[in-house]
């Protein structure tokens, strides 16, 4: 008997049909023998929904009451799910997360775990019954107050859980049949991937994959769990993430003996979340880049990519851009204007319509000429680069937002990752 934990996102639970359709699944797993505890998302598109609510009623909701309304969408799925299970006869219970034992820091809207008790989760396996916990919230001890763990948390719940009960394997289902080599909503011929490891996942989530939340791939690397991806609406083997170097049981019987070779790039992404932050006529003298970015820091803005001109000789000035998520800008921004004096630059320049695109493959480390090929790709296309940084196994570059997506298209085809067949998108609206 294996325990497994199975999240369903909220394409897969769209309406009461598809509450039904996966009430079904999680039964039969239940009749095969094994223990399981479910994470499930809200119903399809309601948290933005629910989000967009509380925008009509203020532009800046209280976060305390924000996490108060947006944890309601997973409480009504979870019960409707649990429902759907008991009239097919089998017992299920739904518990939210602070029933469920997950505990977490205080911040609103992006609160981390710190523990996860789940006494009453394993009572209700103990007794026979199918434990249903809402995804994407937890609790803060000290304030006493409900928390969400950012967009896209309920993969993180499912993994919190799976590490914290020993689960043999924690199944990610979802709209598509895995994880591929790119988002198949744009790049039709993405092809499915067998296997990725995990440090290539989280470049991937890193760079706007967002099949997986990024918090939940670090959580599931940190603790060695190992994650299925796969589609709510076939019986399909999807994709596994493996930690290298302690493959799971579970993961070697899905891979089949196969050797883990990686292939050079396992995909690309693409990320229209950011701004450019440009710094103009900073004067290029030592410690100017320190007091910027400090100013910055001081924010808690996220930066990612930094590019520094080189200066003109005769003006003695330089240029200094950086990208943000956008959500940051403004306050970035007034935090630079504030200290221009100070600083002595001449201005700032904020541009809103980048996109960022990321080709991430461990096979980098031991593979030359992979940045030729991306920049001939892009240049064959009359796609101009703005900027460009590299990691290990990760090379990423700035274009016009409106390029972005014939830039993934093109990359994907140059690194030969097309497949015969489109993809198939099962559900969801891919908002
Ligand atoms: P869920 O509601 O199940 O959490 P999400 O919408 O969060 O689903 O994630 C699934 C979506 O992620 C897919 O429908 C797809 O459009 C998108 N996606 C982006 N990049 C990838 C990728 N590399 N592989 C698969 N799906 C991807
Ligand atoms: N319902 C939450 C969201 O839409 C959490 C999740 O789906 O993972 O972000
Ligand atoms: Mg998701």
């Amino acid at each position: 008997m294996s325990l497994i934990v199975q999240k369903f996102g909220g394409s897969s639970v769209a309406d009461a049909e598809s509450i039904k359709r996966v009430a079904k699944r999680i039964v039969d797993t239940k009749k095969a023998g094994n223990d399981i505890v479910v994470a499930v998302s809200a119903m399809g598109d309601s948290t933005d929904e629910l989000l967009d609510l509380a925008h009509q009623v203020t532009p800046i909701p209280a976060p305390r009451e924000l996490d108060m309304l947006l944890t309601a969408g997973e409480r009504i799925s979870m019960a409707l799910l649990a429902m759907a299970i008991k009239s097919m006869g089998y017992d299920a219970r739904s518990f939210t997360g602070s029933q469920a034992g997950m505990i977490t820091d205080a911040q609103h809207g992006a609160a981390r775990i710190v523990d996860v008790t789940p006494g009453r989760l394993r009572d209700a396996l103990d007794e026979g019954a199918i434990a249903i916990v809402a995804g994407f919230q937890g609790f803060n001890r000290d304030t006493k107050d409900i928390t969400t763990l950012g967009r896209g948390g309920s993969d993180t719940t499912a993994v919190a859980l799976a590490a914290a009960l020993g689960a043999d394997i924690c199944e990610i289902y979802t709209d598509v049949d895995g994880i591929f080599s790119a988002d198949p909503r744009v790049v039709p011929r993405a092809h499915k991937l067998e296997r990725v490891s995990s440090e290539e996942m989280l470049e991937l989530a890193a760079a706007g994959a967002k099949v997986l939340y990024i918090r939940a791939v670090e959580y599931a690397r940190r603790h060695g769990v190992t994650l299925h991806v796969r589609s709510s609406f076939n019986n399909n083997t999807g994709t596994i993430v493996y930690n290298p170097g302690a493959i799971s049981p579970y993961a070697a019987a899905v891979l089949n003996g196969e050797t883990v070779e990686e292939p050079i790039i396992a995909g690309v992404a693409a990320d229209l979340s950011e701004a450019k932050v440009t710094v103009v006529g900073v004067p290029d003298i030592p410690g100017k880049a320190a007091q910027i970015f400090k100013i910055v820091a001081k924010t808690n803005a996220n930066v990612d990519m930094i590019v520094q001109n080189v200066s003109a000789a005769s003006t003695g000035l330089t240029d200094i851009s950086f990208t943000l998520p956008k959500s940051e800008g403004q306050q970035v921004l007034t935090a630079l204007t504030n200290e221009q004096q100070n600083v002595g630059f001449a201005g700032l320049q904020y541009d809103d319509q980048i996109g960022k695109l990321a080709l991430v493959g461990a096979g980098m480390r031991t593979n030359t000429g992979v940045s030729a090929k991306l920049f001939e790709a892009l240049f064959e296309a009359g796609i101009n680069i703005e900027m460009i940084s590299t990691s290990e196994i990760r090379i990423s570059v700035v274009t016009r937002a409106d390029t972005i997506n014939q830039a993934l298209r093109v990359v994907h085809t140059a690194f030969g990752l097309d497949a015969d067949d489109e993809a198939v998108v099962h559900g969801g609206t891919g908002r």
